[in-house]
């Protein structure tokens, strides 16, 4: 794809940048073959809830919302519910712990109203998630309308540093979510999150990666080429270390159609064979895999699971464990 030519022309200058950030990768992380997998649980009855769910089903990480992601008004976590929450995390070992930010948030919104708003919502998801210990918090770059797409990644980074440049983010990180780019949002290139974490650096911002995006979004993760060189633009352009989460999805919408449509695993245009070229790849191992896939039929997750975990636990047996190109 042409893309892949712009982003291995700036992969020699990001390479002594992604070879520091090697180093920083905690040994545990660095170690692991295959990914912790997971999916979104549900927080009905309370947000240990969400655990408790994610280790029925077998999962060894999840990613929630604190809160309703649909609604700018939060009720502060009480005292209580934020030690359940630990004590639950430390029975059922669940981790990393990973918080889905509300889906009003823009960060990159021109309207300056939106923008304020966006800003003091997102600042308090971060603080819920430092109270809960969670891990990383995902957040969308958001949308532009009303400017343009520079304007937009200067707004949202700005908007980052605004929320939170002055919290203590030890132990939490932020990643930002690649994209379809569905009307005017940005973050569907990973040029977009390179530029954004380039003007973040004290927030040392990491990066989800959501397969079902990125595949309408243009970049081809149907056949080896295609995903070789979505791991070279991914590499080159953020660094694959940085990649702390997979957004694991197949996709109902087409490829390059910037519309954002999750589907069950191996029933959508990415399919089944690709999606476990993905799930195999030793250099994404150390990210937590999430499923986002539809909810709908009693089972969809344990389907979506057990066709996830089946890609993982076959990832030793068929040669692929070569490190990708530039990932070293
Ligand atoms: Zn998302
Ligand atoms: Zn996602």
């Amino acid at each position: 794809m042409s893309t892949s030519k712009r982003s291995k022309s700036i992969s020699s200058t990001k390479a002594a940048q992604t070879s520091r950030r090697v180093s920083r990768v905690d040994k545990e992380v660095a170690r692991r073959q295959s990914p912790r997998i997971g999916f979104h649980a549900p927080i009905a009855g309370g947000l240990h809830n969400a655990l408790l769910k994610a280790k029925e089903r077998g999962c060894e990480t999840v990613q929630i919302f604190s809160r309703n992601p649909r609604g700018w008004l939060a009720r502060p976590l009480d005292l209580e519910e934020v030690e359940t929450f630990k004590r639950v995390r430390g029975e059922t070992g669940i981790g990393p712990v990973v918080i889905h930010a509300n889906y009003l948030i823009n960060l990159a919104a021109a309207d300056e109203g939106i923008r304020e708003k966006s800003v003091a919502s997102f600042r308090e998801e971060v603080e819920r998630g430092l109270q809960l210990g969670a891990d990383y918090l995902v957040v969308h770059p958001g949308s532009a309308r009303g400017s343009c797409e520079a304007d937009g990644i200067r707004t949202c980074a700005e908007s980052l540093k605004a929320a939170c440049g002055d919290l203590d983010l030890t132990g939490f990180r932020i990643l930002i979510e690649n994209t379809a780019g569905q009307g005017a949002c940005i973050g569907h290139r990973f040029e977009h999150l390179r530029e954004i974490m380039g003007e973040c650096r004290s927030l040392d911002l990491g990066v989800c990666l959501d397969t079902a995006h990125a595949f309408t979004a243009g970049y081809d993760l149907r056949d080896e080429d295609g995903f070789a060189a979505t791991l070279d633009a991914l590499a080159g352009n953020v660094g694959l270390p940085n990649v702390r989460a997979v957004h694991f999805n197949d996709s109902k919408a087409e490829y390059n159609s910037r519309v954002d449509r999750h589907w069950h695993i191996g029933e959508g245009h990415i399919g089944a064979e690709a999606l476990a070229r993905v799930a195999r790849h030793p250099s994404l191992a150390h990210a937590a895999f999430l499923l986002e896939t539809p909810q709908d039929e009693p089972g969809d997750d344990v389907r979506n699971l057990a066709a996830l975990r089946s890609f993982t636990s076959s990832q030793h047996t068929d040669g692929e464990n070569a490190p990708c190109s530039t990932s070293s």
